[in-house]
């Protein structure tokens, strides 16, 4: 799929206020510096879509974007970040609650991990939860062109983590938006899935 026309619509606090729209959405989320914003960038070619930050934890919105007039990219608040307050983080945790137990358009969440450190207590717990929730998910790995990430320890170490608590993995995906890796392979997916 190629991506013709990517706009920001607009940003919100909570999820009961955002319209209902026949949209698929497609969901990204991850830790705070994950490298979300520059994975949107890269998948729509845009430079400054989503506003890449040397502040993590900032955005606490769930900002919405329309691809191609046809669906919705829809950029959840990061989460883990040491610093957030623990009003932040109970704000985040009924936002994120509510988006991804309400929210009736969500196709498939985009979880993203950082492949270059070794898997997260926080990132498991996330995934766990996404997965007793039955919504569907894909990996995204991240960063893929660090030093730290070489040989994917990391990614394996993540992936046998989950191993112990599911039978199976959900489709893993290896990114670097600094390379340009993994863009055909996500649209391809987002493709497939909006086709049904
Ligand atoms: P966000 O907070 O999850 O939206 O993360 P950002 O996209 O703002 O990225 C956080 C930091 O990681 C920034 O310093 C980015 O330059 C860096 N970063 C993001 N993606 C990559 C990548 O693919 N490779 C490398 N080497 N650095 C990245």
């Amino acid at each position: 799929m190629s991506i013709t026309a990517s706009e920001f619509t607009t940003s919100y606090a909570r999820v009961d206020k955002i319209p209902v729209d026949r949209r698929p959405e497609f969901a990204f989320i991850g830790r705070s510096n994950v490298g979300k914003s520059s994975l949107l960038n890269m998948l729509t070619s845009r430079k400054e879509l989503a506003k890449t930050s040397g502040r993590p934890g900032k955005t606490q919105l769930i900002n919405y974007f329309l691809i191609n007039g046809s669906w919705n990219m829809t950029d959840l608040p990061g989460y883990g970040y040491a610093v957030q307050s623990k009003k932040t983080r109970s704000k985040w945790e009924t936002r994120t609650t509510n988006y991804f137990t309400k929210r009736e358009q969500l196709t498939c969440a985009m979880v993203l991990i950082d492949s270059n450190v070794p898997p997260q207590k926080i990132d498991l717990e996330f995934v766990n939860w996404l997965g007793e929730l039955g919504v569907p998910f894909v990996l995204v790995f991240t960063k893929t062109d660090r030093k730290k990430a070489r040989g994917l320890t990391q990614v394996e170490a993540f992936k046998k983590k989950l191993l112990e608590q599911w039978e199976e993995l959900p489709p893993v995906f290896l990114t670097s938006a600094v390379k340009q890796d993994g863009r055909e392979e996500l649209l391809a997916l987002i493709e497939k899935t909006l086709l049904g």
